[in-house]
């Protein structure tokens, strides 16, 4: 009686992971691993014929904001039908934890509104966290980040308070406990509040506690338009002072005036790693970013917190000061409105103005015969949650940083309850649209090439050393697709709509997509790194 595996895939073309030129094999799974690549004899439980497609390891979305979205759409339907297997979650500075029940403001920045309801919170610590993300059965793996924005807040509130050196250790004893925990490493959101009050010092003291667990610091770098190559350059810092190894995450230069510029900061991280600074970055595969409404203000709109905000946005002398800011270039923030434009800011979703949602500014400037400056005011005046999509970015830029050997790939969305608001269409075709687009219509890099950033590059970096490869005694994350067909089918005007090709997704071993369906299983895990040991590879 021959051997027999609980799945066989049969005939597939492999591109393992490594970036090495693909070869027709078997792959055979055993209790959830790979335990034989190559001509295989026996039978399996589960036979799949893979003679049309491409066996690839499952895709790790680098940068991902599902941390509390995951508890709600536990199917990641959007994600898994994009071939994702893992979501490194905790992005932006913000991860749902470390988080105190009596600090409302910290609550109301980690729960965004359209979960409220929906959520109850149970866990203050992030072990406690991690534990409620596997009482709620992910179909995905979730590799955490602990967030600075998060950790800070905590500790400090979220305006620009002054930093004690009790202040300090308190925030490192935090990251040490994520870091104990299982995090992957923290990121920063160096725009939003309060990170954007931070100074670099802070942050270098704190990657100091993540460098020796081996962590990343993962950051949304202080600015992506007029100063990016300063905020390039105090990432570096951070990684070269701190120890830790650095990622840039969705990589981009914002504003016409500063296309191009992505070829000076990617030729400074490659400069930079020759003094063991080791510095990659993430990017999508789209001109337009997502963000909150609230951070087009300036910041110090917000130095006080978001009671004071919301009085100040009332007052006549601060929105004629802030007009006339607004319309400028700043050396000392990142001034998006100006890069997107109304016409390129539209509203992605909002509670409190479902109407509007799908529109730009500049649409409903019109609509409503105000003037836009004054419109913006009096929307976020009565809805502070309002986010958007804003446009601002040079396909030039996003065909290089993604072409790039230092790039790999993040969708920075999340999972989607199929068809509310208009979400940015990254969260439901990132990874087939790079395929689609940039191997097979634009021929920018090999299929090898392109897999290897979503695979074992990222798995790599995050110290991951049995995912990210087809090679026996692996994890059995795999998707199987269609190259030919493989597509995004998410447009801005239409978001919730999956993608195609994608034929089927097995994580850990278990069938999550059969043939283009969902299936029933939840084989999802949380990821924690200590599971690894404490030296990255
Ligand atoms: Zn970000």
């Amino acid at each position: 009686m021959a051997e027999s595996f609980d799945i066989l895939i049969k005939n597939a073309t492999i591109v393992d992971g490594s970036g090495s030129p693909s070869f027709k094999g078997d792959i055979g799974i055993e209790e959830g691993k790979i335990t034989k690549v190559g001509k295989i004899g026996e039978h399996g439980e589960i036979e799949i014929d893979a003679k049309d497609l491409i066996a690839s390891p499952g895709f790790i979305d680098m940068h991902n904001h599902s941390d509390v979205a995951i508890m709600v759409n536990t199917s990641a339907s959007n994600y898994i039908t994009q071939g994702v297997t893992t979501l490194v979650t905790g992005n932006c500075g913000l991860s749902a934890a470390p988080l105190s029940k009596d600090s409302k403001e910290l609550i109301d920045l980690i729960i965004p509104p359209q979960f409220k309801e929906k959520i109850s919170i149970s866990w203050t610590s992030f072990e406690e966290y991690l534990k409620e993300i596997e009482k709620a059965k992910p179909a995905v793996n979730i590799a955490p980040l602990v967030g600075h924005n998060t950790i800070r807040g905590y500790v400090l509130g979220l305006g620009d308070n002054e930093l004690t050196s009790n202040g300090l250790n308190e925030m490192k004893e935090l990251i040490r406990e994520a870091m104990e925990a299982g995090a992957f490493g923290m990121s920063t959101g160096l725009i939003y509040d309060p990170g954007v009050f931070a100074e670099t010092e802070e942050i270098i003291e704190l990657a100091k506690v993540v460098a020796e667990y081996g962590g990343i610091y993962a950051s949304h770098i202080r600015n992506e338009s007029d100063l990016l190559i300063e905020a390039t350059l105090e990432a570096i810092k951070i990684g070269k002072e701190s120890g830790a190894r650095v990622e840039i995450s969705h990589h981009k230069a914002s504003g016409d005036r500063n296309w191009g510029l992505v070829r000076t900061t990617l030729s400074l991280m490659e400069y930079y790693r020759r003094f063991d600074v080791e510095v990659t970055c993430d990017v999508y595969p789209y001109t337009y970013a997502s963000t909150g409404l609230l951070y087009l203000f300036p910041p110090w709109t917000r130095d006080k917190g978001q009671e004071e905000f919301l009085r100040l946005i009332q007052k006549p002398e601060v929105r004629k000061k802030l007009k006339i800011e607004l319309s400028r270039p700043s050396t000392t923030w990142e001034n998006i409105l100006l890069d997107a434009g109304f016409r390129g800011t539209v509203i992605a979703h909002s509670e409190r103005f479902r109407e509007y949602e799908g529109k730009s500014l500049m649409e409903i400037s019109h609509l409503l015969q105000k003037d836009p400056y004054t419109l913006m005011f009096d929307l976020i005046a009565e809805d502070p949650h309002i986010s958007v999509i804003v446009g601002g970015m040079s396909e030039e830029d996003v065909e290089f940083v993604i072409s790039h050997r230092l790039s790999m790939i993040g969708s920075d969305g999340l999972v989607q309850e199929f068809g509310v608001g208009y979400p940015h269409p990254r969260s439901y075709g990132t990874f087939p649209r790079v395929i689609a687009e940039y191997v097979r219509k634009k021929k920018l890099l090999p299929l090898e090439a392109a897999i290897k950033k979503m695979t074992y590059l990222p798995a790599w970096k995050l110290g991951l050393q049995d995912r990210g490869l087809i090679k026996e005694g692996f994890v059995a994350d795999i998707v199987l697709f269609d190259f030919w067909t493989v597509e995004d089918t998410a447009t801005f005007m239409n978001p919730h709509s999956y993608a195609e090709g994608i034929k089927y997704v097995i994580i850990n071993g278990e069938v999550a997509l059969e043939n283009g369906k969902l299936t029933k299983n939840k084989p999802g895990r949380v990821l924690r790194r200590w599971c690894y040991g404490n030296s990255a590879g």
